[in-house]
Formats: C-alpha cells, sequence, structure tokens
C-alpha cells in the first residue's frame, strides 16, 4: 500500500512537472479555499475577466452607449462563437454564443427534428441531466415524436453500444452528453455519431463537461449539431451564454424556433419577412448580453491559450492521481467506492464517488474549506479543472475527505 506522505510528494512532484501549473496564477484563489473541486459546475474567475469588465464599463457602456453596436459588440456572438469553435474542432461560422444551454439545446432539437420528416423517435440518455430529458419530452411531444430512453447497461454509464441498440430506421434524432454529469463516462462521439448516420438519423451533442477538457472535432466527426456551457471548465462566469455549433451542411436550410431579429442575414434591414442568415448567426434570437459575452471571450482565451491536447494531458493526470488517492483512502478502510471510469480514455474531467450520507459530507467538507458538488442521493463530484486545479490542492482536499469520512 502506498503512504500518505508518498502520494503528498507525488503531487508536488505532478505540479512541478505540471506544464500548465502557472495558469493558477491567472485565476483569482480565494483565501478560504483549501481545494476547489468543483471547476465542473462553475470555474473559476480569471483576473484578466475583472479587468476587462471594469474597462467594457468604464470606457464602452460607460464611454461609447448606443455607438458600441457598431464598434464590435454585434459581431461578439460570432466571434466568441469561431473561438469556442476552434477549441472544438469546428470550422469559422457555424457557432454562436446565445441563450443558456438549455435554449441552445431547445433550438438545436427542433432544428434537427425538421432536418428528417417523416421518422418518428427521439432517442435521449434516460440518465443525462434533467434539463436534456425534459426538452426531449417536451419537443417530441411538439413534434409528433415518441421519446426512447436508453438505459446504461453498466453502473459507470452509457456506452456506444447501448445507445447502438436502440437505432433503427424509426430513429429521427439522438440527443447525448459526451461526458456524463453524474459519472463522468466519456461516449466515443466520432464513433457513436457515424452510428447514428448508419441508421439515417441526426445527432446533438451535449458537450457541457466536455468544452475545455475533452478533445473534440465536431467537423471531422460530422456531428449535425452541438451545444454547451460556458460558466464551467471555460470559465466564463456565473449564468454565462451557452454556445450552439450547426454543421455547415444544414445552415442553409436550418429551421430554428425562435427565430428574432438577431437571425436575420441583415441585422438593420428590419425587413417585413426575414431573410435568416445563412451561417450560425441565424441561430440567434434577441440581443445578447455584452458584458457576459466579455467575459466568456477571456475565459475561452485561457483555454485556447494552454490548448486543448494540454488541458485533455492533464485532466487524465488529475482524474487518475485522484482515483489512486481514492483507492488509498479505501485500502485504509473508509467507506467509499469510486464510480467513474477507471479507465482513461473512457473518462471526462470528474471523479464520483458513492457515498453513505454523500450531503452531510459535502457540507462537512464545505465547513473545512474544501469545495465538491452534491449529486442526489450518494454521489460526491470532484471536478479538475485543469487550467486551476493543483495536484497539491486536489491532494489536501482528498485528506480532508478521508478525515471527515473517518469521524
Ligand atoms: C450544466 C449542464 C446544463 C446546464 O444548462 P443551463 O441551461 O446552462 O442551466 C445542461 N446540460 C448538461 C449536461 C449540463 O451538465
Amino acid at each position: 500500500m502506498i503512504g500518505h506522505d508518498e502520494l503528498r510528494e507525488r503531487a508536488v512532484a505532478l505540479d512541478a512537472a505540471d506544464p500548465l501549473a502557472a495558469y493558477r496564477e491567472q485565476f483569482v484563489l480565494e483565501p478560504d479555499v483549501l481545494a476547489y473541486l468543483d471547476g465542473n459546475s462553475l470555474g473559476r474567475l480569471p483576473r484578466r475577466t475583472q479587468e476587462r469588465l471594469a474597462e467594457v464599463l468604464r470606457h464602452e457602456w460607460g464611454g461609447r452607449l448606443i455607438r458600441g453596436w457598431s464598434e464590435g459588440w454585434a459581431e461578439l456572438p460570432v466571434q466568441v462563437g469561431d473561438e469556442i469553435g476552434a477549441l472544438v474542432g469546428a470550422a469559422p461560422g457555424q457557432c454562436v454564443v446565445a441563450d443558456s444551454t438549455s435554449v441552445c439545446l431547445a433550438k438545436a432539437l427542433h432544428a434537427a427534428v425538421s432536418l428528417v420528416p417523416g421518422r418518428d423517435r427521439l432517442v435521449v440518455s434516460a440518465v443525462d441531466f434533467p434539463t436534456d430529458r425534459y426538452l426531449a419530452r417536451r419537443v417530441a411531444r411538439d413534434r409528433g415524436l415518441e421519446v426512447v430512453e436508453v438505459q446504461p447497461t453498466d453502473s459507470s454509464g452509457l456506452t456506444a453500444q447501448d445507445v447502438g441498440a436502440l437505432l433503427d430506421d424509426h430513429t429521427a434524432v439522438v440527443l447525448l452528453s459526451h461526458v456524463d454529469y453524474r459519472t463522468g463516462s466519456l461516449l466515443d462521439l466520432a464513433e457513436v455519431t457515424a452510428m447514428v448516420h448508419a441508421a439515417g438519423g441526426v445527432v446533438v451533442w451535449d458537450l457541457c463537461h466536455s468544452v475545455g477538457v475533452v478533445p473534440t472535432e465536431l467537423d471531422a466527426a460530422g456531428v449535425d449539431l452541438a451545444a454547451g456551457c460556458t460558466y464551467k471548465y471555460l470559465n466564463g462566469g456565473p449564468g454565462a451564454q451557452a454556445f450552439v455549433y450547426a454543421a455547415a451542411r444544414h445552415l442553409p436550410v436550418l429551421d430554428q424556433p425562435l427565430p428574432g431579429w438577431w437571425s436575420a442575414e441583415d441585422l438593420f434591414a428590419m425587413a417585413d419577412e426575414l431573410r435568416p442568415a445563412v451561417d450560425a448567426r441565424r441561430l440567434l434570437s434577441g440581443t445578447p448580453s455584452v458584458l457576459g459575452l466579455v467575459a466568456v471571450r477571456e475565459g475561452v482565451a485561457l483555454a485556447m491559450k494552454a490548448g486543448i491536447d494540454r488541458a485533455r494531458t492533464k485532466s487524465e493526470l488529475l482524474t487518475s492521481f485522484c482515483i489512486d488517492v481514492l483507492d488509498h483512502l479505501a485500502d485504509s478502510g473508509v467507506a467509499l467506492e469510486v464510480v467513474t471510469p477507471r479507465d482513461p480514455d473512457r473518462r471526462g474531467s470528474h471523479v464520483t464517488v458513492r457515498l453513505a450520507d454523500a450531503r452531510g459530507v459535502t457540507d462537512r467538507l464545505i465547513e473545512r474549506g474544501v469545495v465538491p458538488d452534491f449529486r442526489e442521493p450518494d454521489l460526491l463530484r470532484l471536478g479538475l479543472a485543469p487550467l486551476t486545479t493543483s495536484f497539491v490542492e486536489l491532494h489536501d482536499g482528498l485528506v480532508v475527505l478521508g478525515e471527515v469520512l473517518a469521524h
């Protein structure tokens, strides 16, 4: 069995060898937090975002007022969309930043259903995030489709085989999360996309828990539509707008359910009939929050600078080290079960443990400056953000977890 001290030494060595270690200093580090293990719910605040927002308030909103729209604000949904596109393997013109993930998913689902007339089933994961399941049911009801819920056969999460078993010539749309928000299990996006296409359907990917930490090649994989959060691993801020992607081959005919004046090819045409943009702007509806977009842009800039491949490498090291420490705790007699897949290729950037009284444990951890995430009914989620989580921080947080569980 490996000793406590040995694990701490390993954490120190991993930090010393970490090419992304310096990024942590670019974020606000709260003095009362010993370990922030919830970067997959709300990413930390970049220092530069504080400065940029103050500048925009003073000089742009405060100084330019309405002129700001023609001096750059109006382009932000597309520019920041293209920047996120670069992170997820999408060529320019296919992503915009808008609304919330829930609203973007609703738009994507309706648009997807319209792409496959004559088919009558919408496939969704039975264990997906509530928004995804609620929307799937509602869109299906409104569009005359039947919902098919895929149940995982393995307790750690869905597999491509689980999804494949339910595809047939009734399949219209398949909505899936790339990374399972509870267990952290990862689907092979390219493999599942190809399976859905082989069955004649279209796929909508929810990238909330993978954008910024798991590389995706949306264009190369032939993905139809996708959406995701910017306030998790992209550090865009609480309630930051989401992004939505639609493949260029679909965009000219894409029918979204909430067309507004921002969907138009010419924003100021104010025409009687809407002439939708032929690029991803057609997925916009109304006036975007400029302050929100400014903050998203700073978070995305840090993720781009760090690079998705380096982020993935560190994320795999973080989750592996986390599982080693958890195994050490379990070997010492602490009652916990790791539910996240042990194969790094099959997981995202969080590690989930099943515990008795996970809610009580979460409260006691927070009292001691360790911030994890609780998920009903018995799961503790440890979100590891490659730009901000250090190995020592993770180690020290898990030591507190061991102490709380031992009492
Ligand atoms: C976080 C998350 C959402 C959040 O949706 P919002 O509209 O931003 O609240 C949606 N889907 C998944 C899978 C998530 O993890």
